[in-house]
C-alpha cells in the first residue's frame, strides 16, 4: 500500500489522530512521508520560472490587468500567485492548474521586470523610475514618497485593480528614490 499512503484513509493511518497531524509539516501542504514526497512535494507559492515564492494575488487584479482573451482561458482565478523576481518572465502563476501568465498576458508594464523606460512605480498616481530620477537630478529629492503616501492615506489608491503586484507601491517607490539618490544626487 505504498503509493497511496498519503491518501487519507482508516486502512493507511493506523496511528491515532494525533500522529497523524504530527506527520504533516504545519502550514503546508507537505507531508513528512519521503515515499509521498513526489505527490504533494512543492509548495503551491513557488514560482516555477525562477524558483522563488510568489505573493497572492486577488481575482480583482487578476480580472483588471490580465489582457481578455487570456483571462477568458482561465478556469478558476482562485490560488493565484505574483512573481516579484526582476529577472522572471512569468508575472502570475498557479501550480495547481498550471497555469503560467507571460509579461505578453498583462495589460500594463510590469515595472518590477522592466530594464528600459518607461518603468512603471506608482500605477496609480503616474509615478515612473523616470520621472524620480530626474527629480533628484534637479531637485536633489523626490517627493514621490512624500505624495503618494499622502494620497494613500486619503485612500486614494486603487492599487487591488491598478498594480499588478495587487499592492500598494509605496515599498517599491521607496527602494527606486534610494538607488535614485545614490545614483545622481550631488553631494
Ligand atoms: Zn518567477
Amino acid at each position: 500500500m505504498k503509493s497511496g499512503c498519503c491518501e487519507i484513509g482508516d486502512n493507511v493511518y493506523p496511528q491515532d489522530e494525533t500522529k497523524l497531524r504530527e506527520s504533516w509539516i504545519p502550514g503546508t501542504t507537505q507531508s513528512r512521508h519521503t515515499c509521498c514526497d513526489v505527490k504533494v512535494s512543492g509548495n503551491t507559492s513557488i514560482c516555477k520560472g525562477c524558483g522563488n515564492k510568489g505573493i497572492p494575488v486577488e481575482e480583482i487584479t487578476l480580472k483588471s490587468l490580465v489582457k481578455e482573451p487570456v483571462l477568458e482561458a482561465i478556469e478558476n482565478l482562485d490560488g493565484f500567485y505574483f512573481c516579484e523576481s526582476p529577472a522572471c518572465e512569468v508575472v502570475y502563476f498557479n501550480n495547481e492548474q498550471q497555469v503560467y501568465l507571460h509579461k505578453e498576458d498583462v495589460k500594463v508594464r510590469v515595472g518590477i521586470k522592466e530594464t528600459e523606460n518607461p518603468i512603471p512605480v506608482c500605477y496609480c498616481f503616474g509615478w515612473t523610475q523616470e520621472r524620480i530620477f530626474e527629480q533628484i537630478k534637479q531637485l536633489g529629492y523626490s517627493t514621490a514618497v512624500k505624495e503618494i503616501g499622502a494620497k494613500v492615506k486619503a485612500k486614494e489608491c486603487a492599487c487591488d485593480i491598478k498594480n499588478p503586484s495587487g499592492r500598494c507601491c509605496l515599498g517599491n517607490v521607496y527602494n527606486v528614490v534610494k538607488r535614485g539618490m545614490e545614483l545622481y544626487r550631488i553631494s
